[in-house]
């Protein structure tokens, strides 16, 4: 028998509901990863120094000034979140405090004031609560959550903004590659660069992705699903992949590149990490380059790659393109390791193992 902890609820922010839910409109056979919205957002506005008190709308257009800074100096941060329908019915939300905490630093390094721990869980608790019958009840696909915060001021001059905005949106998504859970392609491109060391690597901030989309595009040309970004300095060493960190098994041990600054700390990352270490397997957090990776799948010492990611919690990488080497591995499915952390963390997310972790907040 699986304990689950009792469901919070929260009814801290006023509501102005919407008089028409779209919900039967939707698809639900048909979702893709982004492109719907469930029927409310929640909005927080921060001015004079202080937070408001935060509402519940309905999802809709906004209203901010052309010349707010984020629409032309970028200063905001995001998060990327998922809820559950558990097995017993319930609605799990996978690690909002590690969640929280990656926001919280993502907005201190783009110099944005923080938002309150009890805000943050407040508003998502309340918001998937509202709209939970958004949530999908099967067990590919999720209710993805939104949380982002930019900085409104009307001021075009370069400095840190004294307005902001902090919302959530939330959506109902399938898989996250056209690929499902199917291996997928990646190539590298030494000719373009994610992130430098004392850079905005390591935080979740729009002006990395905006970066990433000219690479991306070239590598989607090319054929492939998305770029494996190599280390600015040396252009030598694995980092990651665009929404994604990556994972390698060779020799029975476990790979990922460590956090040098450059790369986004996924919590997805740490899940596995803390999965693979919990079950006694050998796990390293260390610099690896893309020669190593060669000459041990050469060697036939590699014997798998995955990605990590909220979006598609494990992907199977099927092939690596770095200068005209190919790295191949199984096209069809998933390895051994990417399979048992596949099932364990959705088993995790919808209730069908035990949570032992207290990973999932139960709404
Ligand atoms: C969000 C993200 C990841 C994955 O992080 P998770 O917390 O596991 O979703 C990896 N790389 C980049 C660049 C990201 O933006």
């Amino acid at each position: 028998m699986i304990e689950t902890k009792a469901p919070v609820h929260s009814e801290r922010f006023s509501v102005n509901k919407t008089t028409e839910s779209r919900l039967s409109n939707i698809d639900y056979n048909n979702l893709r990863f982004g492109d719907v919205f469930a029927d409310h957002m929640f909005e927080l506005r921060y001015a004079n120094g202080k937070w408001d008190e935060g509402r519940v709308l309905p999802y809709g257009p906004i209203q901010v000034m052309p010349s707010s800074n984020i629409l032309h100096y970028g200063q905001g941060a995001f998060e990327g979140m998922k809820a559950f329908t558990a097995k017993d019915g319930n609605i799990h939300i996978f690690r909002i405090p590690e969640h929280y905490q990656r926001f919280n630093n993502s907005c201190k390094r783009m110099n944005i004031p923080s938002v309150p721990y009890d805000v943050f869980h407040d508003a998502i608790v309340q918001l998937v609560d509202l709209d939970r019958n958004w949530v999908p009840k099967d067990e590919l696909k999720s209710l993805y959550l939104r949380p982002f915060i930019f900085a409104t001021e009307e001021f075009l001059g370069l400095k840190t903004s004294t307005t902001y905005r902090f919302m959530v949106i939330t959506g109902p998504v399938g898989n996250y590659y056209r690929e499902g859970i199917n291996p997928v392609k990646l190539t590298t491109m030494p000719d373009y660069v994610r992130a430098v060391k004392g850079g905005v690597g390591n935080a979740k901030v729009p002006g990395n992705y905006a970066a990433s989309l000219y690479p991306a595009h070239q590598a989607m040309q090319q054929g492939y699903a998305q770029v494996l970004w190599l280390d600015a300095l040396e252009r030598k060493y694995i980092e990651e992949v665009g929404a994604m960190n990556i994972f390698f098994v060779i020799d029975d041990t476990i790979i990922t590149s460590e956090l040098t600054g450059t790369i986004l700390p996924g919590i997805t990352r740490k899940t596995v990490l803390e999965l693979t270490r919990h079950w006694g397997l050998n796990v390293e957090e260390r610099l690896i380059s893309i020669d190593e990776l060669i000459k041990a799948n050469k060697e036939g010492r590699l014997t798998e790659a995955f990605g990590s990611g909220t979006a598609a919690v494990i992907s199977p990488v099927g092939l690596i393109h770095h200068k005209g080497e190919t790295i191949t591995l199984d096209q069809e499915r998933m390895g051994p390791v990417a399979e048992r952390l596949y099932n364990t963390i959705t088993g995790i997310h919808h209730g069908r193992i035990e949570d032992e972790f207290g990973w999932c907040t139960v709404v």
